[in-house]
């Protein structure tokens, strides 16, 4: 498998062949930046940890990390330096996670918001060929960045250029910038991310660039979980300790022609008629 940014970085966290490591793949994320697979798919991290002979994580960060917020101690790294510590804050996170492997494709943002660029059409076309994942965790198309929004359609346009019988059963998008908790509760997606709080913990901790400037995405990333499985249901005791929303875009994948920003709206149409109809229940 070769990627086309010169400093693309494949890391195996157990050592081995990195064809084979992929080719393991059950569980795929493929997001935006260096802590958003932690934050979205601890779901699909705990699955795998769950079931080490049957299923196996893979994680994907499409940018470079170049232009990540920097404060404290890292107020006066440059771009360079700071690229370099995101990697391996990331690597740290793969290994602590027991991922089967870790790519990071480091594109700067700005080839990624270009619909078209060959260089992540080609490696997405690559990762895509090289496994066979169960269930596929993206960006939800709602998200309020607009890279990691970017890097959605990036790869539902990856998924639809794959045979049909080689795309993804499941394909779910999950919250970072910009929760779920919206969606009627006919579109929401439950992902169990409250298994291993310490572990969640640990992961999100590893990117002490982002978090230690004060911007304390460890615990909020574990509030809003838990207040997501508390407020879900009024009545029900919380069946799950944590709770990341997510849209199904399934749909999307399966049928190409489906028109991406329709489909999203819609979900916002639902809400819209549900917010409607309990006040003219009430009136
Ligand atoms: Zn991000």
């Amino acid at each position: 498998m070769k990627l086309n940014h010169p400093r693309a970085d494949i890391f195996v966290p157990a050592g081995g062949d990195k064809i084979a490591a992929l080719a393991r793949v059950t569980h795929l994320c493929i997001a935006a930046h260096q802590d958003d697979i932690e934050i979205l798919a601890h779901a699909g991290i705990s699955d795998c940890l769950d079931q080490p002979d049957k299923k196996a994580f893979g994680g994907v960060v499409v940018t470079n990390g170049a232009g990540s917020p920097r404060t404290g101690p890292y107020s006066n790294f440059t771009d360079k330096e700071m690229r370099s510590v995101r990697l391996e804050e990331q690597r740290r996170a793969a290994a602590l996670g027991g991922y089967a492997i870790q790519l990071q494709l480091a594109y700067p943002s700005s080839d990624v918001k270009t619909s078209g660029h060959s260089g992540v059409a080609a490696d997405l076309a690559a990762i895509f060929a090289g496994c066979s994942p169960e269930v596929v965790y993206l960006h939800q198309p709602a998200d309020k960045h607009d890279t990691h929004v970017a890097v959605f359609l990036r790869c539902i346009e990856a998924l639809r250029a794959l045979p049909a019988d080689k795309r993804p059963k499941h394909v779910v998008g999950g919250e970072v910038w910009r929760d779920l908790d919206w969606l009627v509760d006919a579109d929401k997606v439950a992902l169990d991310a409250g298994r291993r709080p310490e572990l969640a913990a640990e992961l999100l901790k590893a990117f002490d660039s982002q978090v230690t400037g004060g911007k304390r995405y460890d615990l909020a990333v574990m509030g809003r979980r838990l207040a997501h499985a508390t407020f879900h249901t009024s009545h029900a005791t919380d069946a799950l300790a944590g709770i990341t929303w997510a849209m199904d875009l399934t749909p999307l994948v399966t049928d190409p022609t489906r028109d991406v920003a329709d489909f999203t709206l819609a979900h916002i149409d639902r809400l819209r008629t549900e917010v409607a109809e309990r006040l003219a229940k009430f009136r």
